[in-house]
Order: structure tokens, then C-alpha cells, then sequence
């Protein structure tokens, strides 16, 4: 078992300083075996404040600082994150029990987004435009929103800070994380190699406590500016209805329920191997796996013969054994939800083709089998809700609009995705979609160079891309006459 002295007992990072000793502390727990691993201090709304009240403090220098100094900034973070990749993904696999390769992946994908907005931090552009007659003259300027409070969820410990610490602090903004309760050690590491490269005292904040109180402290004082948030559809409306008071500007990365289809003329390897990488990362606990698989009749058996024989092979354990593929789910709660899914399934007909069965280790410690479930219906839980797990229903169908059909028929529309060789359906199927984002052949279409987000329930606003830094911006119209 991995042992990381520095994680033991970690404190909060307000305004340059490591506090919170002599507070109530929450245990971390490992998720797969369900030990405590260190614990952080139970902040509340005076901490929280404080955390505002130094972001709010250092803005104004920060926001000053010529764009080249908060890019150099940024890229040393990038680089030290790079440099520590291993101390970085232990304490991650350590938290909430991803793979080891994946949490190394992780790394690179989070230093990925400080490195990007690092570069769009030098172009936020403004614009001159014509006036409405001779002696007007119209600036457009872009400018820094102000105060941003970002919370985070658990899978995704490293890169779901990044991708709104690194367009904030490029636009000029100050910056507070509450990290999810499951995960905070990832995020004190972060702020940890802030401090080592300068980042000015204040620009960076840390608070880890209750969530509700936090979040209640961040929304009720008007030096927060913005919410940034990722985490489950159902906090994300208890945000937005919050953030309403003070019309406070926000950004929601929430739930998903990807379907992936498999059209008649799909490479079929490609198409099985893509359905395990995107089904079974992470456990299943992304907001962007395939949560549904519809597969064309004609080659339907081909499929599952080939994807079933694929699942069985997956190893199951402990995140640390470098040739673990899946590890446990993060905790009870979870596991309940995926076994829900899986047991309204089978009563209502459903067939296990592989796995299906749980493993509770413990209170703190449970694993679900990678589970392909066969014969199910559009009237099933798993075929309605996020299931968060490693299990992969599939369904039947015959015409490409049935399949866009299904796919279309959920409140949610973060990520799909289809197989097919085709140009002609491709195109078809890729502009029907109603998808923020949409994976042809592609079962990972994450990258810090491409506006991340989703529709309809699953958000508001972009991560990533020349998207990503708008919403840290504010649009200022200055009418001149000369
Ligand atoms: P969650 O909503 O339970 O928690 C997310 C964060 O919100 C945590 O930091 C939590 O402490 C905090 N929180 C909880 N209640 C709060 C409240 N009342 N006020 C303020 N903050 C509160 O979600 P989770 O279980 O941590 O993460 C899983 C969910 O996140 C899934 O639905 C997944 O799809 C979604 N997710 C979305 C994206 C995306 O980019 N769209 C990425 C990753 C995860």
C-alpha cells in the first residue's frame, strides 16, 4: 500500500496561509479498503469568508498584472505538476482509488488546461467598432469578472480544478476551490505547488468543510462574483435557484447519460474497443461514459460476442497494481445506486451476460464486477439515469432514426457517441445529436483544446477551448464622442 507522509493532517490555504489545526477535522477515507488516510479541517462561513475577503483583496493587483506574468504563472504550476506526476497520482489513486495509469493520465490532462488558458491569457481581445455617426467611437473591452468560487466533484480530483483555476486565473480573476469532501488532498497538492511558484498571496484559496455551508457563505457575500461548478445535476439547480439573490454569474458542468450507438457499418473492433474505454474508466464514475449502448440488429451479436469476451478480461482490484483496470466504486452510496440499477433491470427482464455482482469489502469499501446487461428496455432505471458505474446495458434497434431517437429522449446532453464509417450517416448523426459534445469513432473526446460541456440539463457554459475563458469575462461597452 502506498504510504504519502505529506497527506497525513493538511490544512487550508487562505491568503498565503496553511490554517485550520485547531478545527474539527474529516476523515479521508481510501475507497479500497476503506482506511482513513489523513483528515482536513471542518471550515464553516468565517473561513469561507476569509478565503473571499483575500481573494477580494488581491484582485486588483492580479488583474493588473500584465497577462505575459499570469501566463508565466500558470506554466510553472503546469510544469511542477508535470514534474510530480507521481506524487500527484498516488495521492489521487490513494483518495478515491482510480487506476494508477489513469491518475498519471489525470496529471497530464489537468496541467493540460493551466498550459492552454496559460496561452489564451494573452488573448483576450477586445474590439474597436465603427460608431453610429462621425464623432462616436465605440471600445469594446474584456475584463476580469472578479471574485470566482469553484466547486468540484470527486472523480476527477485534479483536472476538474484546473479547468476553471487555470481560465480564471489567465482572464485575471481571484480564486476560492472547495474541493469535493471525498478528495481534498489532490487539491491542497495543487495549491501547495501554487505557493512554490509565487502565485501572489490571496490568488489562490483553499476552504474544505461542510459543502451546503460553504456553498450557502459563497452565494450570500457579494464579493463573489462567479460560481463555477461541477458535480450532479440536482446541486447544480439548488445553485442556479441560489445564485438568483444576487444574480450572481455561473458555470455548471453536471450530470450526464451518454449513449453510445453502434450503426451497421461501424468497425466493429474500434467500436468495442472505444465502448470499454469510455464505460469502463474510472469505474464507470465519469460524467461522460457511456451509460447506454444501442447496437444495430445486423451486427448485434458480432458486437456483444466480441464486447462481452472484452469485459470479462478486465481486472478488478486495487488502483495501485499498475495492471488494474478497474477500481472500486468511491462508497457506499454509489455502489447502492449501480446495484439499484442493475436489480430493476433484471426484474424487468434484463439478462447478465457478464458480471452483475457486487463486493462489499466493508462499510467504506465496495466493488461492482464490470456487468454487460442484454434484453433491456427504455423503461429501465439504467436506460433513464446516470448510473456512475461500470455497468453496460445494450439495446437493439433497426432504423438509424430509432437509435437517434433513443439517444435524443433524455433530459440530460453532455456527451454521445457513435461508430460508423460512413461520412454521409456520420454527418447525419453527428448535427441530430443533441449533445454538447459528440465522439465519431471517439470514446475520449476530453481535451484541453475543445469547449468541454453540455445541454439541456447537463450545464451551462464551456471548460476548455477559446470558449473556455469567456465565462471569467466580463463585456464592457465604452461610447466615446471626440
Ligand atoms: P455532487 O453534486 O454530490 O458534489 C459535487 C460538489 O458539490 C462537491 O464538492 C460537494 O461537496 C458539493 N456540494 C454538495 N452539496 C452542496 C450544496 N448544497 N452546496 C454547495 N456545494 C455542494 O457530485 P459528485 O458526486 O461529487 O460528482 C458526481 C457528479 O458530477 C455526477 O453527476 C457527474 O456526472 C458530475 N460530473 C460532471 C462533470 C462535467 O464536466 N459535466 C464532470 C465530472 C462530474
Amino acid at each position: 500500500m502506498a504510504k504519502i507522509d505529506t497527506v497525513l493532517s493538511k490544512l487550508n490555504y487562505i491568503n498565503g496561509e496553511w490554517i485550520g489545526n485547531e478545527r474539527e477535522r474529516m476523515d479521508i477515507i481510501n475507497p479500497f479498503n476503506g482506511e482513513t488516510i489523513g483528515s482536513v479541517p471542518k471550515m464553516g462561513p468565517h473561513e469561507t469568508d476569509m478565503a473571499i475577503e483575500a481573494a477580494y483583496s488581491a484582485f486588483s493587483s492580479w488583474s493588473q498584472l500584465p497577462a505575459q506574468e499570469r501566463s508565466r504563472y500558470l506554466k510553472k504550476v503546469a510544469d511542477i505538476m508535470i514534474e510530480n506526476k507521481e506524487e500527484l497520482a498516488r495521492i489521487m489513486t490513494l483518495e478515491m482509488g482510480k487506476p494508477i495509469r489513469e491518475s498519471r493520465g489525470e496529471v497530464e490532462y489537468a496541467a493540460s488546461f493551466l498550459e492552454w488558458n496559460a496561452e489564451e491569457a494573452k488573448r483576450v481581445y477586445g474590439r474597436t467598432v465603427p460608431g453610429r455617426d462621425a464623432s462616436q467611437r465605440i471600445t469594446i473591452l474584456k475584463q476580469p469578472v472578479g471574485v470566482v468560487a469553484a466547486i468540484t466533484p470527486w472523480n476527477f480530483p485534479a483536472a476538474m480544478i484546473t479547468r476553471k483555476m487555470g481560465p480564471a486565473l489567465a482572464a485575471g480573476c481571484t480564486f476560492i476551490v472547495k474541493p469535493a469532501e471525498q478528495t481534498p488532498l489532490t487539491a491542497i497538492k495543487l495549491m501547495e505547488y501554487c505557493e512554490q511558484v509565487g502565485i501572489p498571496n490571496g490568488v489562490v484559496n483553499l476552504v474544505t468543510g461542510n459543502p451546503a455551508e460553504i456553498g450557502n457563505t459563497f452565494m450570500k457575500n457579494p464579493k463573489v462574483r462567479k460560481i463555477t461548478f461541477t458535480g450532479s445535476s440536482a446541486v447544480g439547480k439548488h445553485l442556479i435557484r441560489q445564485s438568483a439573490d444576487q444574480i450572481k454569474k455561473i458555470s455548471l458542468e453536471l450530470g450526464g447519460h451518454a449513449p453510445l450507438l453502434v450503426f451497421e457499418d461501424a468497425d466493429i473492433e474500434k467500436a468495442v474497443r472505444g465502448a470499454i474505454s469510455s464505460k469502463f474508466r474510472n469505474a464507470g464514475q465519469t460524467c461522460i461514459c457511456a451509460n447506454r449502448i444501442y447496437v444495430h440488429e445486423k451486427i448485434y451479436a458480432q458486437f456483444v460476442n466480441a464486447f462481452v469476451h472484452a469485459v470479462g478480461q478486465l481486472k478488478v482490484g486495487n488502483g495501485f497494481d499498475e495492471d488494474v483496470q478497474v477500481g472500486p466504486i468511491i462508497n457506499k452510496y454509489g455502489y447502492d445506486k449501480i446495484n439499484r440499477h442493475v436489480q430493476d433491470a433484471l426484474n424487468k427482464g434484463a439478462k447478465v451476460a457478464v458480471g452483475g455482482k457486487g463486493n462489499i469489502v466493508n462499510e467504506h469499501a465496495c466493488f461492482y464486477q464490470p456487468t454487460v446487461l442484454m434484453n433491456v428496455t427504455p423503461d429501465m432505471l439504467i436506460m433513464n439515469e446516470e448510473t456512475f458505474g461500470p455497468v453496460a446495458p445494450i439495446q437493439k434497434f433497426k432504423q438509424d432514426e430509432e437509435a437517434i431517437q433513443y439517444a435524443n429522449d433524455t433530459p440530460y446532453g453532455l456527451t454521445a457517441y457513435f461508430y460508423t464509417e460512413s461520412v454521409t450517416r456520420g454527418t447525419k448523426v453527428m448535427e441530430a445529436l443533441e449533445y454538447g459534445i459528440v465522439g465519431w469513432n471517439d470514446a475520449l473526446p476530453s481535451t484541453a483544446q475543445a469547449p468541454f460541456g453540455g445541454i439541456k440539463e447537463s450545464g451551462i457554459a464551456r471548460e476548455g477551448g477559446s470558449e473556455g475563458i469567456e465565462p471569467y469575462l466580463e463585456t464592457k461597452y465604452v461610447s466615446m464622442e471626440v
